[in-house]
């Protein structure tokens, strides 16, 4: 199939690459012309693993190309995939503008009939507008062109990208029309080869909604977690077994049950925020989505609190050693992660930050935590612990789950962790000689 994906970003890029790998011929479009440029030389813009070695191959035998126009990419093509951002409107909701911009384009170009497929994470509702959009400026130009409007929301995880969308727990595929749907079934039927994937075929509003109650059960998970947590620490019980005890329920299981500093990332926080608000639009208080939420944001700022009560509320001449900026590992993705809010919490208390991440530092340089003064970037984990008071862990990378904990203890100024995705055991800390500080229960004395 002739494919075009609207928003080479994360979604769009990894979904194009991967209908490109399976043989269909993909154009990804984007107005960020550096972006495209960077593409078109084979550099590319988010770190995801195992995308780079696929881009190059399927741009090598031209089943991936790049593109600033959309204007001519559309013609002959089969399916035009939406794959823009949805930010957090003002009132947060989500802001539709560069959707509703992109079915704007569609509709004063596309010359062929066409399947537009929203993949973009949208509000209920959202395939009515962009087909109204397309007809508006189909009548415009006074021609009459078939299209139809799909809903195909995106489940991939930042990190696990590609093998998510090359072997899917399930494609959600949201279609009025049976032929329109046999397409999209089609298109997906390669990935489906193997494994026990399903392709699940709704009414487009159901699968709409699919894509937000998904990632809100998802967060409502960690921040019941985090909730508990803070009960541990507080009656004297320890989470991690409390997790373990519960997991092994299998109508609980043990999936998304790690207490921690909270979520973050281009998601959970925005989508929750927007569920919240669709339900409020009809008149409805979803008082649990607005909980979740709520007990997010402070688990975000658990970890701060606890330097707090340990160095006291001012902290100037402190500094601390930062492990973690990303949201969550395997991505350079900052949005929303709890190391924006602890960073510029401990810095508005005088405190100085020795910043390290395996892939993030670039963009928290240039974007996230941009203008914070007292930050200092360092080149590795241990690089960030001289002559700290203390490290902090706030993303559970690999490469900080077994460190030389002998390093550690003798860069460090004193030896103090404070570890906000609970990766070390506490007795094996104390016996080190740490001070070690976790989520979800009270230090050993
Ligand atoms: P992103 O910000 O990484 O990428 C969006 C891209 O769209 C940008 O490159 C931007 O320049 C481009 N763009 C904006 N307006 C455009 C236009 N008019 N024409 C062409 N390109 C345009 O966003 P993302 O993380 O890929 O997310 C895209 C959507 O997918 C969102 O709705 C998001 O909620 C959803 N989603 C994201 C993830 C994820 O893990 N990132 C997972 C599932 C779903």
């Amino acid at each position: 199939m002739k494919i075009t994906v609207i928003g080479t970003g994360y979604v769009g890029l990894v979904s194009g690459t991967c209908f490109a790998e399976m043989g269909n011929k993909v154009t990804c479009i984007d107005v960020d012309t550096n972006k495209i440029q960077k593409l078109e030389e084979g550099i590319i813009p988010i770190y995801e693993p195992g995308l780079e070695v696929m881009v190059k191959r399927n741009y090598e035998r031209n089943t991936l190309k790049f593109s600033t126009k959309l204007s001519e990419n559309l013609g002959g093509c089969d399916i035009a995939f939406i794959a823009v951002g949805t930010p957090m409107g003002d009132d947060g909701s989500a802001d539709l503008k560069y959707v509703l911009q992109v079915a704007k384009e569609i509709g004063q170009n596309m010359t062929t009939p066409l399947i537009v497929v929203d993949k973009s994470t949208v509000p209920v509702g959202t395939a009515d507008k962009v087909r109204a959009q397309i007809k508006e400026e189909l009548d415009k130009r006074g021609v009459d062109i078939h299209f139809d409007v799909v809903s195909n929301p995106e489940f991939l995880k930042e990190g696990d990208a590609i093998s998510d969308f090359m072997k899917p727990d399930r494609v959600v595929i949201g279609a009025d029309s049976d032929e329109t749907a046999e397409i999209m079934r089609t298109l997906y039927s390669p990935f489906f080869r193997s494994g026990s994937a399903r392709l699940i075929v709704m009414d487009v509003r159901s699968a709409e909604m699919t894509k937000y109650v998904a990632n809100a059960m998802l967060a409502t998970k960690i921040s019941f977690m985090n909730e508990i947590s803070n009960i541990c620490e507080l009656v004297g019980a320890d989470v991690n077994d409390v997790r373990i005890g519960i997991g092994s329920d299998s109508r609980i299981g043990y999936s998304f049950i790690y207490p921690g500093a909270g979520y973050g990332g281009s998601c959970f926080p925005k989508d929750v925020k927007a569920l919240h608000r669709t339900a409020k639009e009809y008149g409805f208080d979803a008082e649990l989505i607005g909980s979740v939420e709520s007990v997010n944001d402070k688990q975000k700022l658990v970890i701060a609190k606890k330097v707090v009560k340990r160095f006291g509320e001012d902290l100037s001449g402190k500094t601390f050693a930062i492990w973690g900026l990303s949201f969550k590992p395997d991505t350079d993705d900052m949005r929303e992660a709890p190391a924006i809010y602890i960073i510029k919490d401990l810095v508005s208390r005088g405190a100085k930050i020795k910043a390290y991440d395996p892939k993030a530092m670039h963009e928290a340089q240039e974007c996230y935590l941009k203008g914070v003064q007292n930050i200092t970037y360092c080149n590795s984990k241990y690089e960030a612990i001289v002559d700290a008071d203390a490290m902090l862990l706030l993303t559970d990378w690999k490469e900080f789950r077994i460190p030389d904990f002998e390093e550690l203890k003798a860069q460090l100024k004193t030896p103090i962790v404070f570890d906000g995705r609970n990766q070390y055991n506490d007795k094996m800390m104390q016996e080190q000689g740490f001070e070690y500080f976790q989520i979800g229960k009270q230090p050993l004395k």
